[in-house]
């Protein structure tokens, strides 16, 4: 069977080194490896507007620099497909047919999306395009035949209505769908990736954000200002490592050459982090170090957007022929649900034919 790659992001804010850690390193990576056949890299916007239904101009802005991170983080249009989702609207009918394979209360179990309607305020009025969104997403995995989905822990329940749906739609309707697998970050610390403000999770909507395209002095002044170890007062208390966001930027970012490179008195991370809990080390210092290892691996990133940032006709028209090449083959896919579901009635010869003989019969 062929390897195909599916994963994308809502075009609401600029992508931050959360999505870098939980997701976008890994695909560039794997887009690398050569070991897929076809990566398809998705701009969420029809998902943005479920709850940014009100403001879609900030929906339309963001759709350009999702699409500039992407290609300043390395990924290769030439190596895989950058597309539009609205511009797909067989993704649209996928997703009005496997509605009725999904319960309203197995949708409300979700906890992603409980947690999300919670950071909303929408508990008193949930949007139906909202609550439906984990369903749209199974039509955006299936459509394009997905076999693996990198991203980051929070979609962990995406993908597992999404095999609900693949299998319910295969068990009713016969063999069609494709179960994907959910590829997760190797490093712990990347899985869920904290805000600078110490919140369980970088998002653009908590404004929590380190951003790709953040300038040196606004990484500088965004680490100084980290959230770290609130009992951890003087340089000479004992401080915590767990929860305490430095650390876990250090467990995702750093490497063993870091430290001969940026820190010479420590051989690792696991020296540093003990001299830290027996007290003697101050906050200052871990986050220079953080700095310098932020800035070397964002460095690239902001010269090739630079890059980017003077050819935007360009960009749009990448985004206009991966749409172009990501709408064949969804189309593919729901000529290919629809047959299953018996509503392809006039590809179908035979139905004509036998209906015709039904009435025939009976005018005998
Ligand atoms: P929003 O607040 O609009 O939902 P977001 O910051 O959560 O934005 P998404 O576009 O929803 O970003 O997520 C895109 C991808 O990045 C997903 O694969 C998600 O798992 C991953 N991701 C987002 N935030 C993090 C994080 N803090 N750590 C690791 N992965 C993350
Ligand atoms: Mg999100």
């Amino acid at each position: 069977m062929a390897k195909i790659i599916l994963t994308g992001d809502r075009p609401t804010g600029r992508l931050h080194v959360g999505h870098y850690a939980g997701s976008l390193k890994g695909r560039v990576e794997l887009q690398n490896s050569g070991e897929y056949d076809k990566i398809f890299i998705m701009i969420a916007d029809a998902q943005a507007l479920t709850d940014n239904f009100d403001n879609p101009e900030k929906v339309r802005q963001n759709i350009l620099e999702v699409a500039l991170d992407y290609l300043s983080v390395g990924l290769d249009p030439a190596k895989s497909t950058l597309f539009i989702q609205s511009q797909i609207s067989e993704l649209t009918e996928l997703t009005f047919f496997y509605m009725n394979l999904v319960t309203v209360s197995r949708l409300q179990r979700n906890p992603t999306v409980k947690s999300e309607i919670q950071m909303r305020n929408f508990e008193a009025s949930i949007p139906v395009g909202f609550f439906c969104y984990p369903i749209s997403q199974a039509s955006d995995i299936t459509a394009f035949k997905a076999t693996t989905v990198p991203v980051g822990e929070d979609q962990l329940p995406m993908l597992e209505q999404t095999k609900e749906i693949v299998r319910t739609f295969n068990r009713i309707y016969g063999e069609t769908l494709v179960e994907p697998d959910i590829l997760l970050p190797k490093n712990k610390a990347c899985l869920r990736l904290p805000g600078t403000d110490g919140k369980a999770k970088m998002s653009k909507s908590l404004g929590n954000c380190i951003y790709l395209a953040d300038d040196e002095k606004t990484v500088e002044a965004k680490i100084k200002d980290m959230y770290t170890d609130p009992e951890h007062i003087r340089v000479t208390d004992p401080g915590h490592i767990e929860g305490n966001t430095v650390f876990t930027y250090l467990d995702a970012f750093s490497k063993p050459e870091h430290f001969a490179e940026y820190l010479p008195d420590y051989a690792s991370l696991d020296e540093l982090k003990e001299h830290y809990q027996k007290g003697g080390l101050g906050d200052v210092k871990i986050k220079k170090f953080l700095t310098k290892i932020m800035q070397e691996e964002l460095a690239p990133i902001r010269a090739r957007r630079k890059e980017y940032e003077k050819d935007i006709p360009a960009v749009y028209e990448i985004l206009r022929k991966g749409s172009e090449a990501a709408r064949a083959v969804a189309a593919d896919t729901l000529s290919d649900v629809k047959k299953a579901m018996k509503i392809d009635y006039f590809a179908d010869n035979e139905l004509m034919k036998a209906q015709a003989e039904k009435y025939s019969d009976s005018q005998i």
